[in-house]
């Protein structure tokens, strides 16, 4: 296990915590009741369970307990956000405004929407990575009918003003989604202090486990309504039906408690890995960083290098550490990240990228490994490239 490479790739995935684990694991077998069964108390103790994880959500973004519809991911909640709005509104409008360096799990149900006749308009980022407040302005028409904007980029980590954005979608009664995959138990969220309508959510990349998500629903001022993705029993208020995954929305909910109970300090001792690693690293020269400097997630590192050649310096670093590459995150796709294309870079810079995903088991001893190793990769590659 020692020898296995350091994981610093918490943008894509976190290993369950401990504490999560021990949460779920009575699901699984003495209490494996099914939510809906109203009729006995094996439903009973899963449905007060599945009850409790509702509150913890809601209470971490201020919203109510009525307002969580469970999912499978943030990926389902992305999409059953933009076509359930979509579906749902269209006789009032077909026009939605998004951004360039979305996940896809936003940018693809948009581009799916289009072939069906909406208009999209995505809006570029500016050198920093944040939207330019009033081209989002300019790009708002009688006919739009949805903003989505993601809380915390996954590639750069960059923070989008969600106040702001919701301001000017609730002067023009205009719904506002984001996808805070990344920002849920990371930094303060709040329906109702930022005019957010609907907000994606997910467990797996805060210590919580894969194929659990969630996406708040606003009821009141205004009740928003979405059209279901998936029919069937009618569960979560019609709006996704399927037997809730118990144990899976246990840990979501455990994962969430432990989020918030650490968040200040871990993310003062994330900024800390942060700051030692580029410290480090940036002391080579040539070697830039992408997104805004303050705007942005503690954990989150990205790096463009100069002079060397992407596929050689991701091949360089694989030994000691497991990080992300400027290329597209999404499987068998190797065209250069969209996020950092949309930054301005050219198709060489950004495969010569770095993401650094820093996390709750990272340690300093790690981090200088880990810089020690980028170092020598780098400065290797660059001697042999003046040598040509
Ligand atoms: C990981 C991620 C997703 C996808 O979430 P899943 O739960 O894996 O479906 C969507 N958006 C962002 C910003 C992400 O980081």
């Amino acid at each position: 296990m020692s020898n296995r490479p350091i994981y610093l790739d918490c943008h894509a995935t976190t290993p369950v915590d401990e504490r999560v684990l021990a949460a779920m694991i009575p699901y699984f077998t003495e209490n494996f009741g099914n939510p809906a069964s109203n009729n006995h108390v094996y439903g009973w103790e899963a449905e007060a369970a599945v009850r409790q994880t509702r509150e913890i959500l809601a209470a971490a973004i201020n919203a109510t307990p009525e307002e969580i519809v469970f999912t499978s991911g943030a990926t389902e909640a992305n999409n059953l956000a933009i076509k359930g709005v979509a579906e749902t509104y269209f006789s009032k409008g077909q026009h939605i405004i998004t951004v360039a360096t979305e996940h896809s799990a936003v940018l693809d149900p948009c581009k799916y929407l289009k072939t069906l006749g909406f208009e999209i308009t995505i809006l570029p980022v500016q050198q920093d990575g944040l939207i330019d407040l009033t081209e989002l302005e300019k790009a708002l028409r009688p006919e739009t009918i949805l903003v989505s904007v993601m809380a915390a980029n996954n590639e750069i980590g960059v923070l989008q003003p969600l106040e702001k954005i919701g301001e000017i979608c609730r002067d023009r009664q205009i719904l506002f989604h984001t996808d805070a995959a990344q920002a849920i138990g990371k930094i303060p969220l709040d329906v109702q202090g930022m005019n957010i309508d609907l907000l994606s959510m997910t467990a797996h990349k805060i210590y919580g486990p894969k194929g659990i998500g969630a996406l708040y629903v606003r009821r009141r001022n205004p009740r928003v309504q979405i059209a279901p993705q998936m029919h069937g029993g009618g569960h979560e208020r019609g709006m996704r039906s399927g037997t809730l995954y118990t144990p899976q929305i246990v840990g979501f909910g455990k994962a969430v408690e432990i989020a918030l109970v650490e968040q200040a300090k871990e993310n003062q001792r994330l900024m800390e890995l942060r700051q030692r690693l580029w410290l480090q690293l940036s002391s080579l020269g040539g070697v830039n960083l992408n997104g805004d400097p303050t705007q942005r997630l503690a954990g989150n590192l990205n790096i463009s290098v100069e002079g060397v050649d992407g596929a050689a310096l991701s091949l360089g670093l694989q030994p000691v550490m497991a990080v992300s590459s400027g290329s597209a995150c999404t499987s068998a796709n190797t065209s250069p990240s969209h996020v950092l294309t949309a930054l301005g870079h050219s198709p060489q810079l950004a495969y010569a990228s770095v993401r650094f995903g820093i996390g709750r088991f990272n340690t300093p001893e790690e981090i200088d490994k880990v810089a020690q190793q980028a170092i020598s990769t780098i400065e290797s590659l660059r001697k042999q490239t003046t040598l040509v």
